[in-house]
């Protein structure tokens, strides 16, 4: 991947960028489950967020925003400084959100424009029943789902089309492996329909100039071309490991991880059932902070994990375990991270007598 980034630049106008980039939509649509159009924004997740709010929420929209963490509370900010009238259900973090109760609010914030869902909670390692959560969206209202899927496409099934997803984004620096540069942004019929008849004016991530240009083989102004160069290699990475065999292995990570934290007596938030296959939220024993066993793993391990966010910030570690993962990265981690927390419960454990003396 890194080589292939480093490639020189072809011009996003020639035959060449033409058929690289028919070649990734094509091998990205069996990761999101969708034949309809994909626009490759380039921006960060953030910017696809705000794609999907600036075409699909009309003016002064009426918008539910489905929160279970960080990610979910940034959607909805994004559809709030658009100017949309957004309610945010917002679920205790480590929760995932519950498909029937989400009937509750749908019918109570009723008529909507638009619903938000994160498929995986990164900030919480939680992953949404997205599926049945669609339903239930569907089923209750004619409301728009709109779905973040930045961190669980290339990690996880997703079957947009078939589970009535009306738009998504995703980005090429999760779970697709290459750096960071596009967002790209899947657009079903009925959220096409709303972008057309959607009055509000947008220049940048208009959906139908990015659509018309893609049909000429192209993008509307230019593109991340270094990461489009890496993402192809990604995919031929993915695709030759075979889908399910990629989503088997994050899972059998997800489940590693689980056992060695619950092993070393740490707490995972996140249930076994709504566990994220990309990435697992430890919370740590009182006393040890976040911040210093991030920077320990990295100086003395050479190990990266990320602190937790907001409330999390100084008791919960993530460690990351989406993309070009195997058993033994896991392993080096969790070896790293048994050793900090042992040194830590055993200068408590000498500790303790003392005070008890006091
Ligand atoms: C990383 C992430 C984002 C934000 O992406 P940026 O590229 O940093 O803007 C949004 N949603 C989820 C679920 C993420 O994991």
């Amino acid at each position: 991947m890194r080589r292939a980034a480093g490639r020189q630049i072809v011009s996003h106008r020639s035959e060449e960028f033409r058929l690289l980039l028919r070649g990734i939509l094509d091998r990205l649509r069996p990761l999101l489950g969708t034949s309809g159009p994909l626009l490759p924004f380039t921006a960060s997740g953030t910017g696809g967020l705000e794609a999907l709010t600036q075409n699909c929420i009309p003016p002064g929209g009426r918008v539910l925003a489905v929160s279970i963490g960080h990610f979910g509370d940034r959607f909805a900010e994004a559809a709030t400084a658009w100017g949309a009238s957004v309610t945010e259900w917002r679920v205790p973090w480590g929760a995932a959100a519950d498909p029937d109760t989400l009937r509750e609010h749908v019918r109570r914030a009723a008529p909507l424009d638009a619903i938000l869902i994160t498929h995986n909670e990164t900030s919480t390692g939680v992953l949404n029943p997205l599926a049945a959560l669609v339903q239930a969206a569907r089923e209750e209202s004619d409301a728009l789902v709109l779905v973040d899927g930045v961190s669980s496409v290339g990690v996880t099934e997703l079957a947009m089309d078939a589970w009535g997803v009306d738009a998504l984004v995703t980005v090429t620096h999760k779970g697709l492996m290459a750096p960071p540069g596009l967002a790209i942004v899947a657009v079903g019929r009925r959220a096409e329909a709303m972008a057309e008849r959607n009055p509000r004016q947008r220049f940048y991530f208009d959906f139908a100039r990015m659509r018309a240009a893609v049909e000429e083989g192209t993008t509307t102004y230019t593109p991340a071309i270094s990461t489009i160069f890496a993402l192809d290699a990604s995919l031929t990475l993915i695709h030759r490991e075979g889908l399910g065999a990629v989503f088997e292995r994050h899972r059998r990570l997800a489940r590693l991880v689980r056992a060695r934290v619950a092993a070393t007596g740490l707490q995972v938030p996140a249930d076994a059932a709504h566990a994220s296959p990309a990435v697992t939220a430890v919370v740590l024993p009182p006393g040890l902070r976040a911040g210093e066993v991030r920077k320990r793993l990295s100086r003395e391990y050479s190990v990266v994990v990320s602190q937790g966010r907001s409330s999390w910030k100084d008791s919960v570690l993530r460690i990351g375990h989406m993309g070009w993962v195997d058993e033994a990265d896991v392993d080096e981690t969790l070896t790293a991270l048994e050793e900090v927390v042992g040194e830590h419960v055993a200068r408590k454990g000498e500790a303790a007598p003392v005070e008890a003396a006091r």
